[in-house]
């Protein structure tokens, strides 16, 4: 008797059994790989609707123990878990699919048989496990960013679009740091100049003032934006007064009198370069304590004095952003 007679006449309940040998080793669950991008970041995504940003860590670096992960841009702090973006979610539901199913297919492989047919009318039978395309993974790339950053306060290596945000790790607001690099690459340009003609030297001069200043501006203007207030930074007396009537303190008080004429003038110098083709006009003339500025005449700016306006505007940043960030998340 073979096989097709057990099962037409033998079994009130003809049945077929199967072991699933290889669906047992998969266990109660799948372990997916996560692989990082050739620089080494892996890509995280802001679970909050309203902002579902898109950054990149490094794993390895930053807090070594179980932290939870925090937005660089909305500033959401959650469990790490909540993190993964929709590529990476995608790529994990098809990846355990792709394993269940390669599992499923080699157990019921385990089922087939063959009966050669015997005697003159013998009927053969035989069960043959073919598989159709194996479940196809849905791999993905992760994105290129704006800006890395190597966190001063816990070393994560991560990476945004746009210039500041959040550690992701320890929630230390960046700002203060993209401030020092930029006043960074000021100095930089400031000792080109000391190697160059003249003319360069000054155009290269202008800048890094034009630079410490915008740097300044913008940074100033993302602490304040974090706290719902809108305040521009670069007319530095406008600003105090700001940020005086809006948070109330005062970000020039470590500074002397001295130091804040000093700082306001080269940033009065700063407006005329930007706006007035380096020429003094009137209203420089009344406000920047320049004695000996001559109206129609060009502005003078020495690398000393930018190098010196660095320290000074780094400590009003600092002050600014002890008063208006002063914690992490
Ligand atoms: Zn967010
Ligand atoms: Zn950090």
């Amino acid at each position: 008797m073979d096989l097709l007679d057990i099962l037409l006449n033998d079994c009130v309940n003809p049945s077929m059994s199967f072991k699933t040998n290889n669906l047992k080793k998969l266990g109660n669950q799948v372990n997916v790989p996560i692989n990082t991008d050739e620089d080494g970041y892996f890509g995280r995504e802001c679970p909050v609707e309203g902002c579902l940003g898109y950054f990149k860590v490094t794993p390895g670096t930053g807090i070594t123990e179980p932290a939870p992960c925090h937005c660089p841009y909305c500033g959401h702090t959650g469990d790490n878990n909540t993190f993964w973006t929709q590529e990476q979610l995608d790529y994990a539901h098809s990846f355990v699919l792709r394993q269940v199913t390669d599992a499923l297919h080699k157990d019921m492989k385990s089922m087939e048989f063959e009966h050669k047919p015997r005697g003159m009318l013998g009927i053969g039978i035989s069960l043959k496990v073919t598989q159709s395309t194996p479940h196809p993974i849905e791999y993905y790339r992760e994105k290129e960013l704006e800006t890395h950053v190597v966190c001063e306060s816990c070393t994560l290596r991560y990476a945004i679009y746009g210039v500041f945000g959040w550690c992701p790790d320890c929630g230390i607001h960046n700002s203060v740091q993209i401030l020092a690099k930029n006043f960074e690459l000021a100095r930089k340009e400031l000792i080109l100049a000391e190697a160059v003609e003249r003319d360069l030297a000054d155009h290269l001069i202008g800048d890094a003032l034009e630079n410490i200043v915008s740097a300044f501006d913008g940074f100033g203007r993302e602490i304040s934006s974090r706290k719902g207030t809108e305040i521009r930074f670069q007319n530095l007396p406008g600003a105090r007064c700001n940020v005086q009537d809006k948070f109330g303190f005062d970000f020039a008080d470590a500074l002397t009198a001295d130091q804040w004429q000093y700082v306001c003038r080269v940033f009065q110098k700063r407006h005329l370069l930007a706006h007035k083709m380096g020429v003094i006009d009137d209203d420089y003339v009344l406000k920047a304590s320049d004695f000996g500025a001559v109206a129609g005449r060009k502005v003078q700016v020495s690398a000393e004095e930018v190098n010196s306006s660095i320290e000074i505007i780094e400590l009003l940043g600092r002050t600014l952003f002890a008063g208006i960030l002063p914690l992490a998340l």
